[in-house]
C-alpha cells in the first residue's frame, strides 16, 4: 500500500510529498503514508504499527490524539470553522502563552512558524529601520526568502540563496554565522552593529539535529544586540513549551525582544504565534507601519486545541516525567551503543532529542555534518523495520510524548540493542 500510494501521489504532488523530508530522500525507500495516530503511535496505510519519535515534527507534545483536545477540536468545530473576525479565544491564547512567558507582552497568532519568523524579522526591520540580519549556520527558521540563506565564503560575507528562486540581492541583507562561535559574533558587531537589524537564532538548534547553545555564546548575543540596539528573535517553533515550560529562554535565563513560537501551541492544529516587547509589537499594522495579515490566523479550532494542550502541559509533574523519558530514551541507546562498539551519542533537554553517529555532542553544523550519515541511514531503516519510527533524516531531532510510557521506551531501547549489535 505505501509503495502504491508513493507512486499515485507522484503523479499529481511534487516527490508525492508537501513537504521535502517526508519524501525519505536523505535516508532512501518508501516513506510511510500515515492513516492514523494515537497517543505514542502511528499506523501506516498498510496497517503496521510504530512507536512514532517524530510527533509531528513537535507538536504531539500530549501524545496523538489526546481525547480531551479531540473534544475541544470538536466543540469548537461544531461552532463554526472560521470567521475572519477577533474571538475570545484569541485573547484567551494570548494571555495563557504571555502568562508562562514573561517576555512575551504582546503577541499575534498566524497560521505557520514561517509566518511568525518572517514577521519577526520584517518588525525588527521596521522598527530599526535597518536592513541586515543575523542567523547561524544549520538553524532553520521556516522558508521566508531572507531566512533561506547559506553561509557566504568568508566570515564577513554576505550569505548566498539555499533555494532556487531567492534573489540574491535580497540575501545580501542576511549574514551568516557559525552557530556556538563567540568571536565571529563579537566581530561581526564590531563591524556592522549599526546596520544590523536583528538577530534570529534557534536557542536549542533542532535542525542540525540537537545541538545547544552554549551560555557564552546566547549571553554574548544578548549583550552585542542591546549594546547595538538590535532586536534579538528566539525562534522557539520548535523548543518553545519543549525543552521546558518556559522554552529555551527560561532555561538560558535570557530575556530576547521577540519569541516566534509554532508546534507546541497548536496542538498539532496549524497555529504559530510571534510575540515580544510591547515597543516592538506595537509597530505591526495597523498600529504601526509594519503590514502583516491572515484569513485564518487566530482559527478558532485551532485555537481551541492549542488552549487545551496549554492546559495540559501545565498539570502537575508534566516536565519532569517528560523530561525524564526522554533521557530514559537517549540514555538507553547511548548503552545500548556502547554495548556493541557502535560510535554514537545522544542528548536530550526537556522532550526533545538529539542522536549522534558520532563520538561527541556537535557544537556546530560543521561538526554535525561530520558525523556518520550512513551509521544513522542503517540505523533508521533497521528500526523502522522493527516497527521504531525516528525522523526521515540524520538531521533533525526527535520528540518524545506524554504518552510515551517508561515501558515503550524500554521496548524501544531493547529492540535498538539487536540493531546496534548488527551494525557492528
Ligand atoms: N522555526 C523553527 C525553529 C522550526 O523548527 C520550524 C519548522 O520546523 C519553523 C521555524 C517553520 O515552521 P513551519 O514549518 O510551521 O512553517
Amino acid at each position: 500500500m505505501n509503495e502504491q500510494l508513493f507512486e499515485r501521489a507522484k503523479q499529481i504532488i511534487p516527490a508525492g510529498v508537501n513537504s521535502p523530508v517526508r519524501a525519505f530522500g536523505s535516508v532512501g525507500g518508501i516513506p510511510r503514508f500515515i492513516a492514523k495516530a494515537q497517543g505514542a503511535h502511528v499506523w501506516d496505510a498498510n496497517g503496521t504499527q510504530y512507536i512514532d519519535y517524530v510527533g509531528s515534527w513537535g507538536t504531539a507534545i500530549v501524545g496523538h490524539a489526546h481525547p480531551e483536545v479531540v473534544e475541544a477540536v470538536q466543540a469548537a468545530a461544531l461552532g463554526g470553522l472560521s470567521f475572519g473576525a477577533p474571538t475570545e479565544g484569541e485573547i484567551a491564547i494570548a494571555e495563557e502563552i504571555a502568562k508562562i512567558v514573561p517576555s512575551v507582552q504582546r503577541l499575534r497568532l498566524v497560521s505557520s512558524g514561517t509566518e511568525a519568523t518572517m514577521t519577526a524579522i520584517r518588525l525588527a526591520r521596521g522598527y530599526t529601520g535597518r536592513d541586515k540580519i543575523v542567523k547561524f549556520e544549520g538553524c532553520y527558521h521556516g522558508h521566508s526568502d531572507s531566512l533561506l540563506v547559506k553561509a557566504g565564503s568568508g566570515l564577513l560575507t554576505f550569505g548566498n540563496p539555499s533555494s532556487a528562486g531567492v534573489p540574491s540581492d535580497l540575501t545580501q541583507h542576511t549574514i551568516v554565522l557559525p552557530y556556538n562561535d563567540v568571536a565571529a559574533l563579537k566581530q561581526a558587531f564590531d563591524e556592522l552593529g549599526e546596520q544590523i537589524a536583528g538577530v534570529i537564532l534557534e536557542p536549542i538548534a533542532g535542525n542540525m539535529n540537537l545541538v545547544r547553545a552554549t551560555p557564552e555564546f546566547v549571553q554574548t548575543l544578548r549583550q552585542v544586540t542591546e549594546q547595538n540596539g538590535a532586536v534579538l528573535i528566539y525562534d522557539e517553533v520548535m523548543t518553545g513549551f519543549r525543552v521546558a515550560l518556559g522554552g529555551a529562554q527560561s532555561l538560558h535565563g535570557i530575556t530576547p525582544d521577540l519569541t516566534t513560537m509554532g508546534k507546541v501551541i497548536g496542538g498539532g492544529m496549524p497555529l504559530a504565534a510571534f510575540g515580544g516587547k510591547k515597543e516592538i509589537m506595537d509597530c505591526i499594522s495597523p498600529l504601526g507601519g509594519v503590514y502583516q495579515a491572515g484569513t485564518l490566523s487566530g482559527n478558532p479550532v485551532a485555537v481551541a486545541a492549542g488552549l487545551k494542550t496549554l492546559e495540559i502541559i501545565q498539570r502537575p509533574d508534566f516536565y519532569e516525567n517528560l523530561s525524564a523519558r526522554t533521557q530514559q530514551l537517549a540514555q538507553g541507546l547511548t548503552s545500548a551503543a556502547q554495548a556493541s562498539g557502535v560510535d554514537f551519542c545522544a542528548d536530550s533537554v526537556g522532550g526533545m532529542f538529539g542522536l549522534y553517529f558520532a563520538q561527541q555532542f556537535p557544537q556546530t553544523y560543521a561538526d554535525m555534518m561530520a558525523s556518520n550519515v550512513d551509521g544513522f541511514k542503517q540505523f533508521f531503516h533497521a528500526m523502522l523495520n522493527k516497527n521504531v519510527a525516528f525522523g526521515p533524516s540524520a538531521y533533525e531531532a526527535g520528540f518524545v510524548s506524554a504518552a510515551h510510557t517508561p515501558e515503550l521506551i524500554e521496548e524501544t531501547i531493547e529492540i535498538a540493542k539487536h540493531v546496534f549489535a548488527q551494525m557492528k
